[in-house]
């Protein structure tokens, strides 16, 4: 299947022995001029490059006041070394958050210390050269920026950050990213990561309305472009395209059909996910998000959900109404923006659904927490929202549901190990070994309560599943969405 060994499975976790340089062959492929440029930088290495980066990286220590204070505030103590899912998985001591954050620290520390500038050997700082650049750019795209290592750091320094900073730098040189930069563009250039333009988008949906209609007897509409509508529906593009994305986006359909609310999606705004986090571009950011502005205006909705998207979920609920704000034509009953999450819970709290959770009988089911949601985000008024609302709606619509064990849930979830921009092929062997913590809980689960399935509410973290389960002996469709679980249990046409 690779070239490549799969880690083995262990009945308790085991900190890995460092091994020196294993993963400094993995490396993303690199941008070409026709990604760099529609998102506003150099099409290749510029000439000046280190002055470049120098510049870039005061712009940002300036602008970012947390990223310098995550940079000078490290004391060593190590708490977070055994921490990360890609250290645990590939034993690489690069991987340790903390030796990730100093690759970065050690040319800050270089320019701008008076310690570093005049006695460079005694602090550690060095100098931006080739063999630093090629170290950021292996071991910057071995970051998933889930933020585990932030919860376990008694200053809270989040290596997520600075890994946007290090990207950010790398793309203003000319040394971007294939994957992240060219899925930008085409969100420019038609809409969507998966770059499905508006006539494909019109077919898929019909031909979802006939799978419910065939499969219940009842006209569920998923609407496309409806002007007036109460509701605009933002999800992930895999939604309109993959098992088992289609599961929930269908249960979302489902949803409001049952409530009786006029809901729409948008051909402008047919993505959720902004990429632009994980490159560390607020610019990208803004502009991927403002779509989101301009559809709700063109289509006069009164409210904005997001489906299940996990980082899609950290821009929106963080950064949504700064970048893209203020939403003050919406109707002020709601937050802006709402996750679906939110809405089907609040429906089931108040009785409004009848679910049948018999429907799902052939599952016993348990829960991986998104670290987007999870760590960056929350849901409802309450604090914790991001844990509870899902898990109580998986336990409304099934029967039977374990958790995994408490230090991998939660705010200490392991990542799927394809987040942060890194769910692509080439980085096949950094995602698998990455996703050995999350498989060792699942297998926990497996082999104690008979756990057939995982529910996510992450479309990164359902497809990066679907591709790394059957190197650990679990089948690919073991991983669900949690709208799929609705979709099943849900009665239609016995609520008024
Ligand atoms: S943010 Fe996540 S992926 Fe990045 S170093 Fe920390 S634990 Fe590892
Ligand atoms: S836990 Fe925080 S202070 Fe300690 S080594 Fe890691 S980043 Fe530095």
């Amino acid at each position: 299947m690779a070239d490549f060994e799969t880690p083995e499975l262990k009945e308790y976790p085991v900190i890995p022995h460092v091994e020196v340089g294993t993963m400094a062959h993995s490396k993303p492929f690199v941008a070409k001029e026709q990604f760099q440029e529609p998102l506003g930088f150099p099409g290749e290495l510029v000439d000046n490059w280190q002055q470049v980066a120098y510049d870039k990286m005061e712009e940002l220590t300036g602008k970012y006041r947390s990223l310098a204070v995550f940079l000078d505030s490290c004391v060593k103590c190590g708490a977070c070394t055994d921490k990360c899912h890609y250290y645990l998985g590939t034993s690489d001591p690069k991987n340790m958050p903390v030796a990730r954050q100093d690759l970065f620290r050690k040319v800050y520390r270089r320019k701008f210390t008076f310690a570093g500038k005049y006695f460079p050997k005694l602090v550690g700082a060095v100098d931006l050269t080739e063999e630093v650049l090629n170290d950021w750019y292996s071991y910057f795209h071995q970051c998933s920026q889930c933020r585990r290592c932030s919860v376990y750091c008694p200053y809270g320094i989040d290596t997520a950050e600075i890994s946007m900073a290090a990207r950010e730098v790398m793309d203003s040189i000319g040394v971007g990213q294939k994957y992240c930069n060219e899925i930008i563009a085409k969100v420019y250039k038609i809409g969507n990561n998966l770059g499905l333009p508006q006539p494909a988008l019109v077919d898929t949906l019909e031909g979802l309305e006939e799978d419910i209609e065939d499969d219940t007897g009842v006209t569920v509409r998923l609407p496309l472009d409806v002007k007036g509508a109460d509701v605009l529906v933002v999800t992930p593009s895999a939604d309109f395209f993959a098992e088992p994305h289609v599961d929930g986006l269908m249960g979302y359909a489902k949803v409001f059909h049952e409530a009786g609310i006029s809901w729409t999606l948008s051909s402008h705004a047919s993505e959720a996910a902004n990429f632009g986090m994980f490159i560390g571009s607020y610019e990208n950011m803004r502009k991927v998000a403002l779509r989101i502005r301009e559809a709700a205006l063109d289509l006069g909705v009164k409210r904005i959900i997001f489906g299940e998207c996990g980082h899609a979920w950290r821009v929106a609920y963080s950064f949504l109404n700064t970048l893209a704000g203020p939403f003050d034509f919406l109707d002020p009953k709601y937050p802006v923006p709402m996750h679906i999450m939110e809405f089907t819970h609040d429906l089931i709290q108040r009785d409004a659904l009848t679910l049948d959770k018999s429907a799902n009988d052939d599952m016993v089911l348990t829960y991986h927490d998104s670290c987007n949601v999870a760590r960056a985000s929350r849901m409802g008024p309450k604090p914790g929202g991001q844990f509870i609302l899902p898990r109580e709606v998986i336990k409304a619509s099934c029967n039977h549901f374990y958790d995994m064990p408490q230090d991998t849930i939660h705010d200490a979830t392991y990542c799927c190990g394809g987040g942060g921009g890194l769910l692509t092929d080439d980085l096949m062997e950094l995602r698998v070994k990455g996703a050995l913590p999350r498989m060792e809980a699942l297998k926990h689960v497996v082999e104690n309560h008979g756990v057939t399935h995982m529910a996510a509410i992450c479309a990164i973290c359902k497809s990066q599943f679907a591709k790394v389960m059957p190197y650990y002996g679990f089948q690919m469709d073991s991983i669900v969405s949690v709208h799929q679980l609705v979709s099943n249990a849900i009665v239609l046409g016995n609520k008024q």
